[in-house]
């Protein structure tokens, strides 16, 4: 049930369908976020210090809002009322992505965006799909946009980024005490029983089944209006159609000059190798790996047989 119509006010505007952006690691959810913020009338934030604490604690600590949805869409709203001021210094405690979208100099000082003509709020910061539930519950009338791309290319791009394995090391990793548990992907008894045995392959699988399944229960409780999917591998072969349509669902035109460029990159590369580019990366006991964890959700998003 959605929360009672809750106004939020920031820099004296109210918020009005803010847009968050979703997906599991290196699914394209950066680009999006960047280009959403390039675009007219936009203010979206990525890595706001008081986003990114309540991300990881809902990413970490699940079951300290379980059953507590007011508490958790409280929570939520006040990171967001204070992430989106826009003052002379906002921006300055942004992650480095966040400044560099907005123009901005690494260590530059400034609001990285102009109050006037600010039309629309939204955030896309990394990991913020531990959320996804708990900002739809917070911000009745948010507009969501959810990041696929095939679960072995993701997996081979998790593998070889070191933030990204970083997580794994036995010092953070929490699945002894939290139970079920969304950051590692572990649902069920089974998956916490065969945890130690997995390769880091497999682990990163466990992760972007979770974001699939969780985009399952995205699109069954939200109207096509507040949701909408954007595939990876579209994205990247048809960036204008992919993007007029992100266009129309936003209510602006958004920038495409960067990922237009990324495409390019993405179809100079394909035309110099055979077959999907995981095969470059992952071993074949590796793909046999996801393709046992995950099977059912690459086949059910038409990535594999
Ligand atoms: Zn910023």
């Amino acid at each position: 049930m959605p929360s009672a119509r809750h106004i939020l006010i920031v820099n004296s505007r109210s918020v009005h369908q803010p847009v968050f952006v979703v997906g599991a690691p290196h699914s394209g959810a950066d680009l999006i976020g960047r280009a959403l913020k390039a675009s007219a009338g936009f203010h979206v934030t990525i890595g706001q210090p008081s986003v990114l604490r309540t991300v990881y604690a809902f990413a970490r600590r699940p079951s300290m809002y379980q059953g507590r949805a007011q508490a958790a869409a409280t929570v939520i709203r006040d990171a967001f009322a204070q992430g989106w001021q826009v003052t002379p210094s906002s921006c300055l405690e942004c992650t480095r992505e966040c400044r560099a979208a907005a123009g901005l100099s690494a260590g530059a000082v400034g609001p990285c965006v102009e109050l006037r003509g600010l039309e629309t709020f939204g955030d896309a910061s990394p990991d913020l799909i531990y959320c996804a539930e708990a900002l739809t519950y917070a911000f009745p009338d948010a507009r969501i946009v959810q990041l696929i791309r095939d679960g072995r290319d993701v997996v081979a791009s998790m593998l070889a980024d070191p933030v990204v394995m970083s997580w794994y090391r036995p010092s953070f990793v929490n699945v002894d005490t939290e139970f079920p548990n969304p950051f590692f992907g572990i649902e069920a008894e089974e998956d916490r029983d065969q945890w130690p045995r997995l390769s880091p392959a497999a682990r990163c699988a466990l992760r972007w089944r979770w974001s699939v399944r969780l985009a399952a229960r995205l699109h069954h409780s939200l109207p096509t209006g507040q949701l909408k999917t954007i595939r990876y591998e579209h994205l990247l072969s048809k960036p204008d159609e992919a993007l007029a349509d992100l266009s129309r669902f936003a209510g602006t035109a958004v920038q495409t000059a960067e990922i237009r460029n990324e495409a390019r990159i993405a179809r100079a590369r394909s035309r110099h190798r055979r077959g999907p580019g995981y095969e470059m990366t992952l071993s074949t006991e590796d793909v046999t790996q996801i393709e046992k964890i995950a099977g059912e959700e690459l086949r059910r998003l038409g990535y594999a047989p």
